[in-house]
């Protein structure tokens, strides 16, 4: 685990030597195990010549593409950690994430160009701009593959350097840049590993983006490290995706909850021969136990499993190993892995653990917690108990403890079940309620494609749900009423939706996630 991440993902590269690394899944193009090795060293060669130095941050501004693993792995053997920008910021974004960060390269793509330039304009400080293909003015990382420079040696500390600098979804409020060491990001990977392989033969489907942490463990430093072909396609769409995986012969996916949803519902599914897969994985976001036996149902697979992570858990602490998806309790986002500890403390008396059956918050230690936020000593202290340094001192005294937000509770066991974020339940009269539970709910009713239930006030003071409903193309009269109805039958008085509004499509992140705060701000414009 003592290396740095390129060596720990790529040590094996040899020996796979002419299998397919990556295939780009739009046009068939292959990157064999040798050439990933050897393009990633010369571009390294290339980048330091051009002045890339350790401790540097560049960022890497590109949608999935075969090039991207070269680019990550070229950067940090070159001793940079690397940033990774969503391919659809806009420049003011952009520009907002390399300040914060202090990022002196870019690497991006030449459709993006524009975006990155006008971005390294906005920042300032960066030194130079290259390019994955090819653009006028601008070193392209293709040239770079006949570099004559020699390899670059940089000492790398795996326990202290930063290796990826990967920004937080914001679902919460402002992305914040998450410091991942090599060994933490490394040790992942190695407590992942045995629950989640692919191998030789194997084919996994990264159409989830690289740049978020989900993307870049589980469908490129994973199967990268073990042998298995990556298939690459650049977006989500349902269709290329049906065929990619049709035609790919792919065996694994690793999806989020929205595309479940695809599969569980979407009536394109049945015109495709998807019976290479062998599993569907999903994470990052709630995924109802209905919905996702509705999924494996459908593509005749055994359940759905689940992993959970967050950025700052680089990013994982609990998954459903592949060996046992089919005993797995239904809901379950998996066990926690070797070499990590978890408590679940109670809500209101944070100090007081609870017990299998009992939500509350869910706290990790281990050592896969991020190093720190990126110049926010506070908000690092806040999310971790002793301020995140010195972790093993810390673990003496009993600190070290990460809190994630999430709440949640284990059966005897030890399954964990997420219930929601704590911040998004909605707390009606004394009463608890998790939009995920509601959300699930409203996804079982047929005339409803997509649904995302926020908090609101009603005249009286008291927070209750709102649900944003999509229709099924099949139901465009479903009416509120009867929407309100479904889940009266079927809740506690409580839980009961008390409005809901139609929309044509739930508002989400790149990794799945609901974007509530979007619905939000919908409702204070003024109509
Ligand atoms: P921000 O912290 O900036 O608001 P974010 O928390 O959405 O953004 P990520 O690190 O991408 O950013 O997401 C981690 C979160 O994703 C977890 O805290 C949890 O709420 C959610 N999550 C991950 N996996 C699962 C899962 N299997 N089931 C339910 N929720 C999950
Ligand atoms: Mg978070």
């Amino acid at each position: 685990v003592e290396l740095p991440i390129h060596d720990a993902v790529l040590a094996r590269a040899a020996e796979f030597g002419g299998a397919p690394a990556l295939i780009d899944g739009t046009d068939g193009t292959t990157l064999t195990y040798e050439q990933v090795d050897r393009f990633h060293r010369r571009v390294a060669a290339a980048l330091a010549e051009a002045g890339v130095r350790k401790g540097d941050v560049l960022a890497l501004h590109s949608p999935n593409t075969i090039a991207f693993p070269t680019a990550f792995y070229a950067a940090t053997r070159a001793g940079a950690s690397v940033t990774t920008v969503h391919p659809l910021a806009t420049a003011e974004e952009f520009g907002k994430q390399l300040g914060d960060c202090a990022a002196r390269w870019i690497v991006t793509v030449s459709p993006l160009l524009e975006t990155a330039r006008r971005a390294a304009e906005l920042a300032g400080g960066i030194e130079e701009i290259f390019v994955c293909d090819s653009a006028p003015g601008h070193r392209s990382l293709i040239d770079m593959l006949a570099s004559t420079a020699p390899e670059p040696v940089v000492g790398i500390d795996p326990a202290e350097d930063v290796a990826a600098l990967p920004y937080s979804s914001g679902t919460t409020g402002v992305p914040k840049g998450v410091m991942l060491t090599h060994r933490q990001i490394a040790t992942n990977l190695a407590q992942l590993q045995p629950l989640i392989t692919a191998g030789p033969g194997d084919r996994v489907l990264a159409v989830l983006p690289f740049f978020h942490i989900y993307g870049l463990t589980a469908l490129m430093n994973a199967p990268l490290r073990q042998g298995a072909t990556v298939v690459v396609l650049p977006r989500f769409d349902l269709e290329t995706f049906l065929a990619a995986v049709q035609n790919h012969r792919i065996t694994g996916l690793y999806v989020a909850p929205p595309i479940v949803l695809a599969l569980a519902k979407h009536p394109l599914v049945d015109r495709y021969d998807l019976s290479s897969l062998k599993y569907v994985v999903s994470a990052a976001a709630p995924l109802d136990a209905s919905l996702a036996a509705a999924c494996s149902r459908r593509l005749g697979l055994p359940p759905v499993g689940q992993a959970y992570g967050m950025t700052e858990l680089s990013p994982g602490t609990h998954v459903v190993p592949l060996d046992a998806m089919s005993d797995a309790p239904p809901g379950t986002v998996g066990k926690l892995i070797a070499g990590t500890e978890m408590r679940i403390v109670s809500l209101d008396d944070p100090g007081k653990d609870l017990g299998p059956g009992e939500s509350g918050e869910i706290l990790i230690r281990g050592p896969q917690i991020m190093k720190g936020y990126l110049g926010r000593p506070d908000a690092t202290a806040a999310m971790i108990d002793g301020g995140g340094t010195s972790r093993s001192s810390e673990a003496e005294s009993g600190g070290g403890w990460l809190h994630t937000g999430d709440v949640g509770h284990v059966d005897d066991e030890g399954w964990l079940f997420v219930v929601d974020r704590v911040k998004e339940l909605i707390k009606y009269k004394g009463f608890q309620v998790a939009p995920a539970e509601l959300e699930a709910l409203l996804l079982t009713h047929p005339g409803i494609a997509d649904a995302a239930v926020i908090g609101v006030y009603d005249e009286n003071g008291n927070e209750v749900p709102h649900a944003h409903v999509v229709r099924q193309p099949s139901a465009p009269e479903l009416s509120a009423g009867e929407v309100m109805v479904y889940v009266a039958e079927r809740v506690a008085p409580y839980k009961r939706i008390r409005h809901v509004t139609f929309i044509d499509g739930v508002p989400r992140a790149a990794s799945g996630k609901i974007l509530r705060r979007e619905l939000r701000a919908a409702h204070e414009e003024p109509s």
